[in-house]
């Protein structure tokens, strides 16, 4: 049994599309959305028909209660407020209902899911250096627990310490316990353009971050083509 594990979607179709088809090749056969499936790229509606169809447990992201919300935008970057009332204006009342009503945790099977961090998911910190990890891990109640929000592919591991490895491919540990970041599908940071998502193998107990190429020219002319911010599209490109 394999699970693909995928978030930051970012309203990004193309690299959607692209991801769903690996998992397919890879022979995975559940699904499970770790959070921001809208927000910043020009198909929120389509990329949350496609969640919302698969059916598959998914846990909230920052951008996803910004979506679901009418409350004024503030705390967000230029960009990103641009980006979500455009977004606001493509949802009907059910999409803002479905992204409103989803938890911030879920334990699925024998793993975790969460967008941002255990310690508080509803702050929406990130978790970018081991002592992030270390406050995070405080709450994780199963060996492995998968999170999202940084849009950069990171694996820690905590034993009698907590260290952030290189690999983004690893075989779990008996007394171990591991926080995976599976990075972004549709807005990499880590500056690498390829979409990010991660595959679990549950028999062999092992994960794999995969990175994909996908069309990306087509994603960036649907957000100039939609009046978004033209920098959202170019940074597509650097993985920024
Ligand atoms: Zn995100």
């Amino acid at each position: 049994m394999k699970y693909a594990i995928f978030g930051d979607i970012h309203a990004n179709l193309e690299a959607l599309e692209t991801v769903l088809l690996d998992a397919a090749d890879n022979d995975c056969t559940d699904f499970v959305c770790i959070g921001d499936i809208v927000g910043y790229n020009a198909n929120p509606k389509e990329c949350l028909t496609i969640v919302r169809e698969m059916g598959c447990p998914v846990v909230k992201g920052n951008h996803d209660e910004e979506a679901s919300l009418d409350t004024p935008l503030e705390g967000l970057n230029p960009l990103a407020k641009h980006a979500l009332e455009w977004t606001r204006a493509q949802l009907n009342e059910d999409d803002r209902d479905f992204l409103l009503n989803m938890k911030l945790v879920r334990q699925v099977r024998d793993f975790t899911i969460v967008h941002a961090t255990l310690d508080t998911p509803g702050n929406w910190g990130y978790v970018t250096n081991k002592f992030d990890a270390m406050a995070s891990f405080s709450y994780q109640f199963t060996q492995v627990c998968f999170y999202g929000h940084t849009h950069t592919p990171r694996i820690y591991v905590k034993s009698d310490s907590v260290d952030a490895l290189e690999e983004i491919e690893i075989d779990f540990e008996m007394g171990k316990k591991y926080f995976i970041n599976v990075g972004s599908v549709g807005q990499p940071r880590d500056g690498d353009w390829r979409a990010s998502y991660a595959v679990y193998d549950v028999e062999n107990q092992h994960v794999e971050i995969r990175r994909l190429e996908y069309d990306i020219e087509t994603a960036q002319r649907k957000i100039v083509d939609a009046g978004l911010p033209e920098m959202l599209a170019n940074r597509l490109a650097v993985g920024k």
